[in-house]
């Protein structure tokens, strides 16, 4: 019991659910952490090394991101087990199995995230009538096509120059995990101006401090082949941490910084693409030394915004102005509170989160307008 009970405190999470379905090859886990503000949405995360803490703290990142982003959602997460580099027909018969698995779990909502995509959402939809980042044929706003998260990670970075003085046109920028975020990320950033000078993928690191190519980069991916192919100066994945830049974006994994390696980051701000890539204690380290963090669930709010638009119906335009207009005052709101109560950026953005959980959890008759 202490192993499941270690993660509760007032705010969740409300259930934890493993689904186990041998036929399949399905092993993965629900946690639906806090459904005060309305059904709790959080995607569905696939990886060979998946774990229910990893699960439970992402879950209580989309806690924090909903609430923080004012949606009419509580939040939640899932895992399955599995190699995202799976067949097709694997990965089909996969979510079908999951999505039967989790009919009866009504308050979450799944939608996508690493390792999953459109085509999985329109498998759970399909199956229980529940998912968001739904394809377009189908009703759904295409948040990775028109790189959601990456549109309100940009938006964060440019309220956060202002704060650190750092003038776009022609920032360093250096992109951990060149997938929907990253790419999308890289894209906006280079119509402010910003020059790309390191991207790495799982397979390894590519950079040039004169410049990459966005757009080899993207064809490449486009292609199904990694940004190592780009040629060049190559090196293993976690070389991107050296690269010297302006910005560097975590796109990947949850903890890639930790106490040894964050004396190797040489950057100014980190507008956090990833959940979680690192811990409060390091945040704190990089903060003393003067580099600016924008926390995951405000910055990188902007994919479930635009699913909790799609969720009611919305449109693709509607969702654009949304997620810009949102992460750009919560990322104003708490790094003007940085700087006039002297805490740390998530310090902040957990106060605004919190309060407005809070707002929720007090009001059972609770009815956001968003
Ligand atoms: P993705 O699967 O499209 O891309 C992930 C990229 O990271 C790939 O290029 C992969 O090769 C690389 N990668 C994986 N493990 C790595 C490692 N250990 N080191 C270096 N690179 C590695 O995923 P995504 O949708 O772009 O999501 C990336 C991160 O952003 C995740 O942490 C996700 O939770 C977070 N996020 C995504 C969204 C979204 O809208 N997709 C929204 C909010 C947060």
């Amino acid at each position: 019991m202490d192993e499941i009970f270690k993660y509760s405190d007032e705010f969740g999470p409300k259930m934890i659910v493993a689904v186990h379905e041998p036929e399949a090859r399905l092993k993965g886990i629900v946690v639906v952490d806090n459904v005060a503000r309305g059904p709790a949405i959080g995607g569905t995360r696939m990886a060979p090394d998946v774990s229910v803490e990893e699960c439970f703290r992402l879950a209580r990142a989309m806690t924090y991101k909903n609430a923080a982003a004012n949606l009419p959602h509580g939040g939640a997460k899932s895992v399955i087990v599995g190699d995202p580099e799976m067949s097709l027909g694997e990965k089909e018969k996969l979510f079908r199995a999951f999505a039967r698995a989790i009919r009866d779990v009504k308050d979450y909502v799944p939608g996508p995230d690493m390792g999953t995509n459109e085509a999985c959402m329109a498998w759970v939809q399909e199956e229980i009538g529940r998912a968001i980042g739904l394809p377009g044929e189908i009703g759904g706003i295409p948040l990775d096509q028109i790189g959601a998260t990456g549109l309100g990670l940009v938006a964060a970075v440019d309220v956060a120059k202002d704060f650190c003085g750092l003038d776009l046109n022609g920032a360093t920028v250096a992109i951990q995990g060149f997938g929907s975020v990253g790419q999308h990320t890289a894209r906006f950033l280079k119509k402010r101006g910003c020059v790309l000078v390191g991207a790495c993928d799982i397979h390894g690191t590519v950079s040039n401090q004169d410049g990459l190519d966005l757009d080899t980069l993207l064809d490449l991916e486009k292609s199904g082949k990694s940004v190592i192919e780009y040629g060049g100066k190559v090196e293993d994945k976690d070389a991107i941490i050296d690269v010297p830049c302006d910005i560097w974006v975590p796109a990947a994994r949850p903890d890639v910084i930790t106490l040894h390696n964050v004396d190797r980051l040489k950057t100014r701000v980190i507008p956090q693409g990833a959940n979680i890539p690192m811990s409060p204690e390091i945040e704190k380290v990089l903060h003393e030394r003067g580099v600016l963090i924008l926390p995951d669930f405000i910055a990188n709010a902007g994919g479930v915004i635009c699913g909790a638009v799609e969720y009611r119906g919305g449109t693709r335009e509607e969702a654009e102005a949304i997620i810009v207009d949102t992460v750009s005052s919560n990322t104003r709101t708490i790094l003007e509170n940085v700087r006039k109560k002297n805490v740390l950026p998530r310090e902040a953005a957990i106060t605004l989160a919190r309060e407005r959980l809070l707002e929720a959890m007090e009001k059972p008759d609770f009815n956001c307008a968003a």
